[in-house]
């Protein structure tokens, strides 16, 4: 059972190979006309195949680089070098839940290591000086009645605001990002008509909103665009109209069925395109017709609603998801 992938990976290996007392299993790399290198002649990839299950693979043409241990998701990389060594999608989709049923078997020790073996950190970074939570203040903020307009559970989620002139931060609601327990930035969006850029933000790119208040036990993760979609049906957020691989294999990490909805805009499209990149699945709720974003139709027609609508409109199949993007965003 541990060996699935590793077994699976070394039957899939190009016919022409060599394989040296050591383990290790070398071949041209199929990796570098993707990473935008030329082909490899010289039998620069390498594969090694440990009796843990655990499996990696490095070119030494073009760097590339993925890896495999059981216990953990089968992350975007490995997917990707999966298909460039000719696995089909069927088999792929096998194997991600193959080591999700893995994951349930190893010790949850291990499991909880596999952020810190990952190593996607962020630098610590303060909010804004003099910044106050907002249920704390002695008078109600804008901020404050801003999060009531919006829906938002000002009894699960922390908010600040501040005094200060500067970006006109008095006039804006300050969302803190947390990963692991620190605090990494924030994004701090107006809460007044007028007041440019909507969002003045501090942290580093890759940070993806609200991992930190995902249940350990959820079959599924909500991905949306902004902080405020993710608030008020305790999803997450990539910040951004785009998920990039790193935010992806965060996302992954959580080992749970992936579900996007994207805004209804143009750019929304995009987000529809990452998704079937990473195979996950899309939602088309009905609301999508009348409301702009996640966070509208939660001030429309409420929390729970909205969740099911989500569930209900989910698509699996890259056919159907790619039909209905036609449809909503042309
Ligand atoms: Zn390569």
């Amino acid at each position: 059972m541990l060996n699935i992938v590793s077994d699976f990976i070394k039957s899939i290996l190009p016919a022409k190979k060599k394989t040296t007392p050591s383990g290790w299993t070398s071949f041209n790399g199929v990796c570098c006309p993707h990473n935008g290198e030329s082909a490899d002649t010289r039998g620069r990839g390498g594969l090694t195949a440990n009796p843990d299950g655990s499996v990696s693979y490095h070119c030494f043409n073009c760097n590339f680089k993925a890896s495999y241990q059981p216990g953990r998701h089968l992350t975007f990389k490995f997917r990707k070098l999966l298909k460039w060594l000719g696995a089909d999608d069927t088999d792929i989709k096998r194997l991600v839940i193959e080591a999700i049923r893995v994951r349930e078997l190893v010790a949850p020790e291990e499991v909880k290591a596999e952020a810190e073996e990952e190593k996607i950190e962020f630098k610590a970074r303060d909010l804004p000086e003099d910044a106050e939570n907002l249920v704390a203040m002695d008078y109600v903020h804008p901020a404050l009645e801003y999060c009531v307009a919006r829906k938002i559970d000002i009894a699960k989620y922390a908010f600040y605001a501040t005094k200060q002139e500067q970006y006109n931060l008095h006039k804006r609601i300050i969302i803190p990002f947390i990963w692991q327990g620190r605090t990494i930035g924030y994004t701090a969006r107006a809460v007044t008509d007028g007041v440019k850029p909507k969002y003045h933000s501090n942290y580093e790119p890759n940070f993806v909103f609200n991992i930190n208040n995902q249940l350990a036990d959820s079959k599924f993760v909500i991905v949306c665009e902004g902080p405020f979609d993710a608030m008020s049906i305790d999803g997450v957020a990539v910040l951004n109209n785009e998920c990039n691989e790193t935010q992806a294999d965060i996302i992954e990490s959580l080992g749970r069925e992936v579900i996007v909805v994207a805004d209804r805009d143009r750019a929304g499209a995009k987000m529809i395109n990452n998704a079937i990149e990473y195979g996950w699945s899309v939602s088309y709720p009905v609301w999508l017709e009348t409301c702009k974003d996640v966070n509208e139709a939660v001030v429309k027609y409420g929390k729970l609603f909205v969740l099911k609508t989500i569930l209900d409109s989910k698509q699996t199949s890259k056919l159907k998801i790619e039909l209905m993007k036609k449809k909503l965003y042309n």
